[in-house]
């Protein structure tokens, strides 16, 4: 499913966005200020588009694609602009974004420039067979680091996600404790083996069908744990 930035400050026009966005099969992920937008991109790198709203307390929406292509992002960005100005739509495009649609738009319009443009942003980034990885229920996608359970989504951060990846190249394996550490963390990592026990508590609540009886992570007493 195609991850897509809705910035909007205006908490009505951004729930009328999002609800057409999902029943047109993409999966928005909703930001209320500029900053809260390239901070939700830095997290989620598989957001193919971004609409962005131009007016915003803070800084305004050019802003927001500018410092976007500024860290040599290639998504597609459409802006939101709510005149129809000309100078409006020549300040988007000049600062990097691909289209604009003008408010009020309808459900139609927008999806059909979202399939627009897509069609030539999304292209080569469509994800190879070989990078998806399945045991299970799960489905693991190594290049957009998403995770689903019988085609739900499921959120990782991103240590939760290496944890996955590790049992997931390494099905049925027991891993000890220190050698999970390693992987994620790192060798270098100076901390306690706590850690990768708060974070499988943490992995299991979110992958579990019951976390308190878990049957994907077992536990491997003294030990460590193992995928099954
Ligand atoms: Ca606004």
């Amino acid at each position: 499913m195609k991850k897509i930035l809705v910035l909007e400050d205006e908490s009505s026009i951004r729930s009328f966005v999002v609800i057409n966005l999902r029943r047109a099969g993409f999966e928005p992920v909703e930001a209320e200020t500029g900053e809260q937008a390239l901070e939700l991109l830095e997290h989620n790198p598989d957001v193919k588009l971004a609409l962005l709203d131009v007016m915003l307390p803070g800084i305004d929406g050019f802003e927001v694609c500018r410092r976007i292509r500024a860290a040599g992002s290639r998504i597609g960005v459409i802006m939101l602009t709510a005149k129809s100005q000309e100078m409006d739509k020549i300040t988007g495009l000049m600062n990097g974004a691909d289209d604009y649609v003008t408010k009020p738009f309808s459900p139609a319009e927008l999806t059909a420039r979202i399939d627009a443009l897509c069609r030539r942003t999304c292209a080569d980034e469509d994800e190879p067979e070989g990078d998806e990885l399945v045991h299970g229920p799960f489905l693991l996608n190594t290049r957009t680091r998403a995770l689903e359970k019988n085609g739900s989504n499921i959120r990782l951060t991103q240590i939760e996600y290496s944890i996955m990846s590790l049992f997931m190249h390494n099905p049925g394996k027991a891993l000890a404790r220190e050698d999970i550490l390693a992987a994620v963390w790192g060798k270098d990592y100076v901390g306690e083996l706590k850690i990768v026990d708060v974070n499988i508590r943490r992995l299991r609540i979110k992958i579990e069908d019951d976390p308190t009886a878990p049957v994907y992570i077992s536990t491997n007493w003294g030990y460590g744990y193992t995928f099954n």
